[in-house]
């Protein structure tokens, strides 16, 4: 996937290929820009991305072939990638739900997976913490009319999400997975439902972030 060097086995990138790849290195860093794009927005714990995110990157072509191309192990790959950074970091400590931010259930069709949920796989394969999927959904423009109440005010179609399983998410740290942060509203919006469930803790962990906006 990267410079086009032969490469043995299953391995998805030369190692020189996996060591110039965009490490951010958040994780190990407080009041990161990640946790700023939520500062009065959402109250998390940590938040972090693995890479930053510029077009034309090797890390684009990446995301392209999970997202459009069906190939899953790269996201196993990348999953592991923010796995193992998070792994020995003391912010992201304690956490025991991972949750991949929910797709539109016709996307996901498609698709046939959700990225988020196979990059969740593959960092609880190295971290032994479990895949909650069910607890919150996102709705579509049609479910969103049965469950609006006078009160919500959506202002775009990617933010609704209705927290549908609570008792999944009480008094756990939760850790919400996505694969790209841009401006961070549709996390937002998620975050605002997880965080429902009675004595839950969130912290967000994406693959990338997006830097020019
Ligand atoms: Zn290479």
């Amino acid at each position: 996937m990267g410079c086009g060097n032969d490469i043995a086995g299953e391995q998805i990138v030369c190692m020189q290929c996996e060591l110039q790849m965009p490490f951010t290195n958040f994780c190990l860093q407080q009041d990161n820009a990640v946790e700023k794009r939520f500062w009065g927005r959402l109250p998390i714990h940590a938040a972090a991305s693995t890479f930053y995110f510029t077009k034309g990157s090797q890390l684009q072509n990446m995301l392209h072939a999970l997202k459009y191309k069906g190939n899953k192990e790269i996201g196993y790959f990348l999953g592991r990638q923010m796995a193992v950074q998070i792994k020995d970091c003391d912010r992201f400590r304690g956490i025991d739900a991972l949750v991949p931010l929910p797709l539109f259930a016709s996307r996901e069709k498609k698709r046939g997976y959700n990225q988020a949920t196979v990059l969740c796989e593959a960092i609880s394969d190295v971290l032994q913490i479990p895949v909650i999927e069910n607890a919150v959904k996102r709705l579509s423009a049609t479910e969103t009319q049965t469950h609006k109440s006078r009160e919500e005010r959506w202002e775009n179609m990617e933010g609704k999400f209705f927290l549908e399983e609570a008792a999944l998410l009480m008094h756990k740290n939760i850790l919400l997975v996505d694969d790209v942060i841009t401006t961070g509203a549709t996390l937002e919006a998620c975050g605002i439902e997880l965080l429902k469930a009675e004595g839950a803790q969130l912290s967000i962990l994406s693959l990338a972030f997006a830097v020019d906006e």
